[in-house]
């Protein structure tokens, strides 16, 4: 958290707040959009094509105006109007790091905040979006732990962001636009606040709507959902979303994990280990991402190292080195930079891609477990979270 010279911070208030009553057709599958309309008069025979076309407008164009929906007669569209909404989560303020990354502070219902952080390197540009207003979960080094779970994002909230992403880019495709592989957004990460596989369905959903070729158009390579390690859901995530998966394992022993992922209480090192190893094959993926956040002193040793390259022998992986970000009140520092290229180079020898992960945009808090939100005021002391740590 070094304080970095010049920040730009320009606050605008987008006036997009969801009308209440009206249902939004935003995050609705192709099959409930369907139903929507069929709901609201639409002929049972004609209600698959017009899905069709509101669903290009929507995703593909990124229109939101049914006036617009030029290829739908004048009245249809005045029923649309009528009954429904094309509503996106509200873009509070925008801030952006010296190093080009942008943080959005997205208003949802309720007046809940949560925050998106758009990452442009120089051969992707990728959103790190949320999936929950706060966590249930109570990982010691991550700030979002410190927060009570307010709410589920719905699935809306989700694929809301990464539309007000594409609108502040300025990337709703003219015709001829760009394939995935070029365009400014082109990555996803299920990295932001919250547990995704607690809030499955939603994720889910906006992640299907994400990869619909008729839409927003991202690969299933291209989207990459980070679980803490709820075991159930792991094979579901393979069959019904078929993305990329990261784990973040964090520690070699289940007495480390314990106390630094406590999920780890419930489902131990070994049976997250059985349920990554059908991963790669059932959902096609290449290799899982094993997050391991670098504290110094505890999780950092050579013997470590070793342990790690041992417990994931045999399952494709690569393993994403993350410094420690700290944040007010953290019970731990990061290792030093000696330690952590000492650790990198045991993984590396090894055979196992290890990249170091640089922390991004940390002049405007948006590095990895540094996001807040309104939920800040339910903090927990910096006592009670040391408590918790055992130290
Ligand atoms: N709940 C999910 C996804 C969100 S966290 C999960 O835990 O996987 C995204 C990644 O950031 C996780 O690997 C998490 O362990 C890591 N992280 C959290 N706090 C961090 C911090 N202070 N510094 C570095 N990485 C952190
Ligand atoms: Fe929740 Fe992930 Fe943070 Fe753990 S690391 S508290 S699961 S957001």
């Amino acid at each position: 958290m070094t304080a970095k010279a010049p920040i730009t911070q320009d606050v605008h208030t987008i006036p997009r707040k969801v009308p209440e009553g009206k249902p939004n057709l935003i995050g609705m599958t192709k099959g409930q959009m369907r139903d929507a309309l069929i709901g609201a008069g639409t002929p049972e025979k004609q209600a698959k094509m017009r899905m069709g076309q509101i669903w290009q407008w929507i995703y593909h164009w990124g229109v939101r105006d049914f006036d617009a929906m030029t290829n739908l007669s004048k009245d249809y569209r005045a029923m649309l109007a009528e009954t429904f909404v094309v509503a996106l989560p509200e873009v509070v303020t925008r801030q952006v790091s010296t190093d080009g990354t942008r943080k959005y502070l997205v208003r949802i219902a309720g007046g809940h905040e949560v925050e998106v952080v758009y990452i442009p390197e120089e051969d992707r540009g990728t959103l790190c979006i949320s999936s929950q207003v706060g966590c249930t979960l109570t990982c010691t080094f991550c700030h979002t732990g410190t927060q009570k779970l307010v709410r589920n994002l719905t699935s809306a909230e989700i694929v809301g962001q990464i539309m007000v992403a594409r609108d502040d880019l300025g990337e709703w495709p003219e015709p001829g636009a760009r394939n995935s592989e070029t365009r400014l957004l082109s990555n996803i990460v299920l990295m932001g606040m919250g547990e995704p596989l607690y809030n499955f369905e939603n994720v889910r959903d906006a992640m299907k709507i994400a990869m619909d070729p008729h839409g927003i158009q991202l690969s299933r390579r291209r989207i990459t959902l980070s679980t803490s390690g709820v075991v159930p859901e792991i094979a579901r995530t393979a069959e019904e979303i078929g993305c990329q998966l990261a784990v973040s394992f964090h520690a070699t022993t289940d007495a480390v994990r314990d106390v630094l992922v406590p999920i780890n209480k419930r489902w131990n090192i070994e049976t997250l280990l059985e349920a990554l190893r059908s991963y790669p094959k059932v959902s096609n993926s290449e290799r899982i991402t094993f997050e391991y956040v670098m504290l110094d002193g505890v999780n950092d040793s050579d013997a470590d190292a070793h342990r790690l390259i041992k417990l994931i022998e045999g399952i494709p992986a690569k393993i994403n080195l993350i410094p420690f970000n700290e944040w007010p009140g953290a019970p731990y520092k990061r290792s030093s930079n000696n330690r952590i290229r000492a650790f990198a180079e045991i993984i590396y020898q090894a055979g196992y891609a290890s990249p170091v992960r640089k922390p991004r945009g940390e002049d405007i808090m948006a590095a990895c477990g540094q996001l807040k939100s309104a939920t800040e005021r339910a903090r927990k002391s910096a006592k009670q979270i040391a408590q918790e740590a055992g130290l």
